[in-house]
């Protein structure tokens, strides 16, 4: 019989066995508010399901073993031939199968298909966010392809399919494929016009031998690339299979996975191109352009994993604080610790009312929603996954030493916090995009401004905050080096206002009092205690 030395008390019950989707209010309020009511029965079952399946004990286990055991990179095989592929755990299979099977790959092929898409993404990418990659870059291929209607005729049933089919094979063989991208060079990411990676044209049109490489190019098991490259006329997108129509593999020679800090459970290796055959998607001379519908797409599933990964943080805060006692009574009921909750809490809502009314812009496609995408987007990718990080070391912080030790998932969530602020263009890139849409594109602020005028004379303070925007973006002295602040106040107007219009009052007055009234520390945990903190914490404390 075992030593019994003490009986365990006062440590929280696992957040697990819930429906993921439901216990989010903001999330499910956003759905009821976007989606078209004759959508909306089949799309609560729908996530609904598929929040049940995120909060189980299976699918936190397949999180737990994707990021334990890292893919490992086999370059050739036992006699000494090249293969280039990536061993992943069984787990990774199952989560990236669940994904694609409740159709997160795509948005392209239903009826409210990218609100609902940014839904189920939210709900499932909580359980494990590494294999969000493959699943963004599938979708998001999409619009590029479409600008090559042959190409999109072979290729969008295959990335919109519901069937996962792993494995180096012929497209025309497999039930459904996905699909990477290949811009990131040594000598320059950012600035893909510093690429050097040759396309050599072919005699059959449109086709041409690569050579060169690409320094990050995750999920590298993926069917095919779109790909960055110098043609004769200039930088130019391509599509590269990594098996060939005959069955032959097109040479792309994996080099090495990278060490990463977090993002464990997904591969990103370096490629090497070799006379590796590629087909011209749009111009030569038009890659950046074409490949642009991808990276916006991109960015907004940057904007997604982000809010799913703050949500998944102050739920787990919000859960422990429920259950732990300190100090003779409920952490959630100690007023310093409610006001932590309930400012990471507004930052997560924030974050989410905020993609999802990117998703249903997307939806929407009229040339209105459109400039205005042009411009909420990059707005959004700075602020909501540069937000990320901070939420996720305070939500550590709150299940105390717990939330420092590797099995109450937090230390992964941080990891993982910092990579959406990064890829697909990082902090400075997204404000400097601001910047050129302000300059370049009046419609994308005259939408910004008409959006977040619809909450105009709701809040004193968001009124202040619109007034003092127009002064700054009238003044054109220093505008670059102030690109950060300027994309910060865009950003929090722009989520004020939507809570003003969509969240309870509570929450919109503790947000506005904040963020855009300036009555707010530097830490979390600072917001004025004058506030209903108790209800902005309730509203976020997921219910098991
Ligand atoms: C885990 C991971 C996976 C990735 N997967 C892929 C992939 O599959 N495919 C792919 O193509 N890429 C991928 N990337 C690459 C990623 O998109 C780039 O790393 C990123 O875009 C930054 O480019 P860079 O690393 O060359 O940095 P740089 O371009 O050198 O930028 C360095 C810093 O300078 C800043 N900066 C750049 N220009 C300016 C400016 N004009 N003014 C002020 N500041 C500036 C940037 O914001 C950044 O902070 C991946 C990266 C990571 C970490």
């Amino acid at each position: 019989m075992a030593a019994s030395t003490h009986t365990v008390t006062n440590q929280p019950p696992p957040l697990v066995g819930y429906d993921v989707y439901t216990a989010d209010h903001a999330l499910t309020e956003g759905v009821e508010r976007h989606l078209d009511a004759a959508l909306l029965d089949e799309a609560r079952v729908e996530l609904s399901e598929l929040g049940r399946a995120a909060g189980s004990a299976q699918a936190q286990e397949w999180g737990v073993l994707a990021n334990e055991n890292s893919p490992v990179l086999h370059t050739h095989d036992r006699y000494g031939h090249r293969v280039d592929e990536v061993a992943f755990h069984p787990a990774w299979d199952r989560l990236l199968g669940h994904a694609v099977s409740a159709g997160l790959n795509t948005a392209w092929s239903r009826p409210g298909g990218h609100l609902r898409r940014a839904a189920g993404f939210l709900v499932w990418t909580q359980a494990e966010a590494g294999h969000g990659c493959p699943l963004s870059m599938t979708h998001a291929a999409v619009p590029a392809l479409r600008r090559d209607p042959e190409l999109a005729a072979f290729w969008e049933p295959l990335l919109t399919s519901r069937t996962y089919d792993p494995g180096l094979r012929p497209a025309a063989e497999k039930a459904g494929v996905l699909f990477g991208m290949g811009m990131t060079e040594k000598q320059g990411g950012s600035d893909v016009r510093a690429n050097t990676t040759r396309a050599e044209p072919l005699a059959e049109a449109g086709t041409y031998l690569l050579t060169g490489h690409k320094w990050f190019c995750s999920a590298p098991m993926s069917d095919a690339f779109l790909v960055l490259a110098q043609a004769p006329d200039g930088l130019s997108c391509f599509l590269v299979p990594r098996v060939l129509q005959d069955g032959t593999r097109n040479p792309f020679a994996l080099q090495r996975l990278k060490d990463k800090l977090g993002n464990r459970s997904n591969a990103s290796g370096e490629v090497e191109f070799d006379g590796t055959w590629a087909r011209r998607i749009g111009d030569e001379g038009r890659g950046v352009r074409t490949i642009i519908d991808m990276v916006a797409a991109t960015r907004l599933d940057c904007v997604l994993g982000s809010a799913a990964t703050m949500r998944q943080a102050v739920a787990q805060a919000t859960h422990h604080a429920a259950h732990r006692s300190a100090f003779g009574g409920l952490l959630a009921d100690k007023p310093l610790m409610r006001n932590v909750l309930a400012d990471l809490a507004l930052e997560s809502e924030a974050a989410t009312t905020l993609a999802l009314r990117l998703a249903a812009a997307y939806d929407d496609g009229s040339e209105a929603e459109q400039a205005f995408l042009r411009i909420a987007v990059p707005v959004a990718k700075y602020w909501v996954t540069k937000r990320c990080t901070a939420v996720a070391a305070e939500a550590l912080e709150c299940l105390g030493g717990n939330g420092y030790v590797e099995e109450s998932g937090m230390p992964r969530l941080l990891r993982e916090s910092p990579l959406n602020s990064l890829w697909e263009g990082s902090g400075n890139v997204q404000a400097l995009d601001v910047l050129r849409a302000i300059g370049r594109e009046p419609a994308a602020l005259n939408a910004f401004l008409s959006e977040v005028g619809l909450a105009r004379g709701a809040d004193h303070r968001l009124d202040g905050a619109i007034k003092q925007l127009l002064t700054e973006l009238a003044d054109l002295d220093g505008i670059e080096a102030r690109a950060r602040r300027l994309v910060e106040r865009m950003a929090l107007i722009l989520q004020g206002s939507l809570l003003l219009r969509f969240a309870p009052p509570e929450v919109a007055d503790a947000f506005c009092a904040s963020r855009l009234g300036g009555d707010w520390g530097h830490a979390f945990g600072t917001l004025p205690h004058t506030l209903d903190l108790g209800s902005v914490v309730e509203r976020a404390t997921p219910v098991v």
